[in-house]
């Protein structure tokens, strides 16, 4: 009976007496309960109480977070407004390359994809090595790829550009006549309505190399001399109607056609911009416009190599 716990219970009278068993096992079991659900109750407390503070603290971040996520997608788009316009840097480079000689090598587009895929697990890993659970949120994530790449293309993009614009500098400085008599600028403003190669000739119907760039212009529009030059024709020709004809050297001439009126006479010196003639639409021609060439040692060449502004779209 060792294990047993007696309370007996007497009456005042002590007539009567009850008596309850309870074995020793149950009254540790209850103590010990009744300490847990003591100790339970005050972490329920703690946490409730912590809860209620970091409500109003989370609430706070998630709105954070969406200013974040904002400010992200507008650097995806001003990242890639960058790279657009590099692009068309570009392009004008090219140009510029292909007037002073300068040999364009074939560059190396980046893959994406396996871009792509090199950042996304180095953001894996840098998250594992800081220990913060990998974003779950993979459009961001995606987003915040993106714009690595952008950048990433923009870097290379304008290390190139300003290694070839060097090299272009470099060139012009070496040759400063050369560069003026080269042609650099459209002749006159217009739409282009007319591209240089091969065409069904609108005048004769029939297949035909178009060798030059028309430029739609009304008529009385200014015609100006591409590059420095000595005018070496300035008539009314059959097919190109009024024409002037420039010889820049080396090998370059410029020809300028279907005018209204000629400002220029042969044997004049003229410079880049010189106003020679007023467009117009004369000789073989369906219509005002500035049929405009470029010949390097008597081979027509498209002349948008050689336009660098902007005067005609
Ligand atoms: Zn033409």
């Amino acid at each position: 009976l060792k294990n047993i716990v007696r309370f007996i219970f007497i009456s005042h009278d002590n007539r009567t007496s009850k008596e309850i068993r309870i074995p020793k096992v149950l009254i540790y079991v209850l103590s010990v309960l009744s300490v847990f659900l003591l100790l339970a109750s005050i972490i329920v407390l703690y946490d409730y109480v912590s809860l209620l503070k970091s409500t109003g603290s989370s609430y706070r971040l998630s709105a954070e977070n969406r200013e974040l996520k904002e400010q992200i997608k507008i650097y995806k788009i001003k990242t890639q407004q960058i790279n657009k316009r590099l692009e068309k840097i570009e392009i004008f480079r090219d140009k510029l390359k292909n007037i002073f000689g300068i040999p364009t090598k074939e560059e190396t587009s980046n893959n994406d994809s396996k871009l792509q895929e090199e950042l996304y697990n180095s953001y894996v890993n840098r998250y594992k090595k800081l220990n913060i659970p990998l974003v779950n949120d993979s459009i961001l994530l995606q987003t915040i790829i993106d714009i690595d790449i952008h950048f990433l293309k923009n870097e290379s993009l304008s290390n190139n550009l300003f290694l070839d614009f060097n090299l272009i500098d470099n060139k012009m400085l070496d040759d400063q006549r050369f560069a003026s008599s080269t042609p650099s600028v459209a002749p006159a403003s217009g739409i282009i309505t007319s591209q240089y190669g091969p065409r069904i000739s609108p005048y004769f119907g029939v297949p035909k190399m178009h060798e030059g760039l028309d430029i739609g212009a009304g008529i009385g529009t200014n015609v100006i001399a591409t590059a420095d030059g000595t005018v070496s024709e300035a008539e009314n020709s059959t097919g190109f109607g009024k024409v002037v004809k420039i010889d820049h050297g080396y090998g370059i001439e410029t020809l300028y056609a279907h005018n209204s009126q000629l400002l220029v006479n042969k044997g004049q010196v003229v410079q880049r911009g010189t106003l020679i003639a007023k467009s117009g639409n004369t000789g073989w021609s369906t219509g005002p416009h500035v049929h405009y060439e470029i010949r390097v040692n008597g081979i027509a060449i498209d002349p948008q190599y050689y336009i660098l502004n902007d005067d005609i779209l």
